[in-house]
């Protein structure tokens, strides 16, 4: 039997997938890929991003608003995302975050539009998927003064490229932490160091696909089954065997993922 693979961060209702998106699902299964989360990243995406995840037993789904959409989602409410996120098949709230990094949106609405989605996944019991980039001191702001509020939050740090300080303070609260392809590229050396820093049961992966294709495949459309190489480079990382690290990388995603059906 081959190692267990699962790609816990994919964007199938990308347009990149428009054309041929059965046959991409296709190619993940054919190459192992046991469990999918497919992300929702604007409200007025969500039917097609749970349709998706309805279509297919081995496809999970969040809801949400990604923070560079933020302006767009200044009257979503907490009790909207409460009310589509109670759907068995949506198993998590997000992507939801900060990123200074591009600015598309204010960062008072991505502060805003935050709080919403952490309300909601308190609510729910479901997990908290974050993007963060280049906002780590508000960040680790926010996720303190939500630990406040009551029961520990399931956060999950994904595509994780922000710093030590940040990814420390999050453990802390029991976050989980997911890497992307980009732990496989030549100048991803900050990356790697949290990815060997982070303990073996907070890890997971991703391919955050279609973007941020693993080496060796870059120039190609990255789709699940590279979820193959980014868990390989993380074992490679973490000096530990495919059957022993893929079981390992699953039992972290079923904990985070309590929602989500083992194979
Ligand atoms: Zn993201």
């Amino acid at each position: 039997m081959s190692a267990m693979l699962i790609d816990s961060h994919v964007n199938l209702h990308h347009q990149s997938y428009a054309e041929d998106r059965e046959a991409v699902i296709a190619r993940a299964r054919d190459a192992g890929v046991s469990r999918m989360i497919t992300i929702c990243d604007k409200i007025e995406n969500f039917p097609q991003v749970l349709a998706i995840a309805e279509a297919h037993a081995d496809i999970y789904a969040s809801v949400g608003a990604h923070p560079h959409y933020a302006k767009d989602h200044l009257e979503l409410t907490a009790e909207t995302l409460i009310e589509l996120g109670r759907h068995p098949k949506i198993v998590g709230i997000g992507e939801t975050g900060l990123d200074q990094h591009y600015g598309f949106s204010p960062f008072e609405d991505q502060m805003q539009v935050f709080r919403a989605h952490a309300a909601a996944a308190r609510a729910l019991d479901k997990t908290l998927i974050i993007h963060t980039r280049e906002a780590d001191e508000a960040m680790g702001d926010l996720l303190e003064e939500e630990a406040k509020k009551g029961d520990p939050l399931r956060i999950l740090m994904h595509c994780y490229t922000s710093g030590a300080d940040l990814a420390r303070r999050a453990i802390k609260l029991g976050a989980f932490i997911s890497f992307s392809g980009i732990m496989t590229f030549k100048n991803a050396n900050d990356v790697r160091a949290i990815a060997l820093e982070t303990p073996l049961d907070r890890i997971i992966v991703e391919t955050d696909c279609p973007y941020l294709t693993p080496v060796p495949h870059r120039g190609q459309r990255c789709e699940p089954h590279h979820v193959a190489d980014v868990q390989a480079a993380l074992l490679k990382l973490r000096g530990l065997g495919e059957e022993e690290g893929s079981a390992l990388l699953a039992e972290n995603f079923f904990r985070i993922f309590p929602g989500v059906a083992r194979p």
